[in-house]
C-alpha cells in the first residue's frame, strides 16, 4: 500500500516552526526534544529530528545519527533526572503500529521496576509538571 505524503501541517512540524508551544529540553541544528504532553510516565520526552519524514519509514538514512545522537543524551539525562531504574525507546511507523503524529519521533521514557507504562495516547499530564519535569531534564543534560 502506498503511504501518504509527508504534511507539513502536522503537529510536530508546527512545534519545529514555532507556531505551538512545547517543553523543549534541548535543541542543536538538527534535532529538538521536548515534553510529551500525554506521558505514558513522568518524563516521558520526545526526540524529534528537524528534517521532514512521516516516520522511519521514508527518513533519509541520514536523519539517524543526529537523531539517535540525542536520543542516548536524552535517556541518560531523563534516567539521572528521574533516578529511573531503566528507559524505554519507542518509535511507531503508521496507523497500524499506533504512530498518531506523522513526523519522525523517538519516545523516551524513564522506567521504574514494578511500574508499567500509562496507556499511548492517554490522558493530559499537568502543564505545572511538564514544566518541572522539563527543568529537571535539562539540568541533566547540561550537568
Ligand atoms: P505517536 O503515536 O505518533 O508515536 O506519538 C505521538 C505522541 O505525541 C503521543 O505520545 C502524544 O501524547 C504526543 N502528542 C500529541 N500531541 C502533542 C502535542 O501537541 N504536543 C506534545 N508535546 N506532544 C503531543
Amino acid at each position: 500500500m502506498t503511504e501518504a505524503a509527508y504534511d507539513t501541517d502536522n503537529i510536530f512540524a508546527k512545534i519545529l516552526r514555532g507556531e505551538i508551544p512545547s517543553h523543549r529540553v534541548y535543541e542543536d541544528e538538527a534535532v529538538i526534544a521536548f515534553m510529551d504532553v500525554m506521558p505514558q510516565g513522568s518524563g516521558h520526552t520526545l526526540v524529534v529530528p528537524k528534517a521532514p519524514s512521516r516516520n522511519l519509514l521514508d527518513a533519509n538514512p541520514s536523519t539517524f545519527d543526529p537523531l539517535f545522537t540525542v536520543v542516548q543524551k536524552v535517556a541518560l539525562a531523563v534516567k539521572k533526572a528521574f533516578g529511573a531504574d531503566g528507559v524505554t525507546i519507542l518509535q511507531f511507523n503508521e496507523p497500524a503500529s499506533g504512530q498518531t503524529v506523522y513526523h519522525l519521533h523517538v519516545h523516551v521514557i524513564p522506567r521504574f521496576d514494578g511500574i508499567p507504562l500509562k496507556p499511548h495516547t492517554g490522558g493530559m499530564e499537568k502543564p505545572e509538571v511538564l514544566v518541572e519535569n522539563a527543568e529537571k531534564i535539562r539540568a541533566a543534560l547540561g550537568s
